[in-house]
């Protein structure tokens, strides 16, 4: 599967299929605590980077079949917005697996433009994320692609909530010393109060993200987060997905990983490419393996691509 990816269970969704409709690793934002490497791509470039019919066919041969999910949910490595072709994909679902409910995960930089706000509009949930809203602090932890800026993604979100019927979760990723502070969170509250979400999710680290200087904020801080965001409807969500069954997929994926790594060193991107798999799935099972001893991973040359060793 090159675009499909899961099932797994998380506590926000339920039973979801992932679907990755942007090539590794395209983004329009680099952020500190991505868990899937470095943005070699940093865009706002609007188009159809992997044609919608390729997709549809992939998520036809899985649907097809009537599998047990909650929900159909567009995630992944980059930002699923840019991808022109997200609309007809939408649209394809709701027609032909209307008993699939739609969810959206964006980090909100498309939203100020009408024509990305109506190509998501008849998904059922929406969950954009706004971490920062000072300049300083927006650029610290997003490294965004040029022209790129906090006042866009709200205002953005704000005609999101005007247009949009279905659920928004606002996500904020809360990292210790950086957004933490009562400056940022004031700003971010107030911007909540603008956007108006169902709910507030409030998230912080739990896997290691691209810097190692991204630490998680205690247990104790996030709560007195919450109660700073209250009377808001606010909830501590952990980001963390669980494969439904270690799954299937995935220890077939370390499996095959296994009998394809050699004594040289191999590029993540190198072994996605010969197993027609993900990049960020190789990772993953790359990093699986390693915390069992049965692989090393180095970092490559380039920021982001991994290379695995066995
Ligand atoms: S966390 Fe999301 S928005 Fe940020 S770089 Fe990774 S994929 Fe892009």
């Amino acid at each position: 599967m090159k675009y499909v990816f899961g099932p797994v269970k998380s506590r926000r969704l339920g039973v979801s299929l992932g679907i990755d409709i942007i090539p590794y690793k395209l983004c329009s934002f680099n952020c500190v605590y991505c868990e899937c490497g470095a943005t070699t791509h940093l865009t706002t470039e609007v188009k159809e980077y992997i044609p919608a019919d390729s997709i549809i066919r992939e998520l036809d041969s899985v649907l097809s079949k009537s599998p047990e999910l909650d929900v159909v949910t567009f995630s992944g490595s980059g930002e699923p917005t840019l991808n022109s072709g997200i609309g007809r994909i939408i649209n394809h679902l709701k027609t032909d697996y209307p008993q699939y409910k739609i969810a959206v995960l964006t980090n909100s930089t498309t939203m100020h433009i009408a024509e990305v706000r109506r190509s998501i509009i008849h998904a059922d949930l929406i969950v954009p994320s706004l971490d920062a809203v000072s300049d300083e602090v927006f650029n610290r932890i997003m490294k965004p692609a040029p022209g790129v800026n906090s006042s866009d993604v709200i205002e953005g979100l704000v005609s999101l909530r005007r247009e949009f019927k279905g659920e928004i979760c606002l996500e904020i990723f809360i990292i210790e010393g950086v957004n933490d502070t009562t400056a940022e969170l004031k700003l971010l509250k107030e911007a909540s109060e603008k956007i108006s979400p169902d709910e507030i999710h409030l998230n912080s680290l739990d896997r290691p993200g691209t810097e190692k200087w991204v630490k998680p904020v205690s247990s104790e801080r996030m709560q007195e987060i919450k109660k700073f965001f209250e009377p808001l409807p606010v909830k501590i969500i952990g980001k963390a997905v669980v494969p439904v069954t270690l799954s299937a997929y995935n220890s077939i994926l370390e499996n095959t990983l296994i009998l394809n790594l050699t004594a040289e060193a191999v590029s993540a991107e190198e072994i996605a490419e010969k197993l027609g798999e993900r990049v960020v799935d190789i990772i993953r099972a790359a990093e699986r393996l390693a915390e069992i001893g049965e692989a090393g991973i180095i970092p490559g040359d380039n920021p982001g691509i991994y290379r695995i060793l066995k």
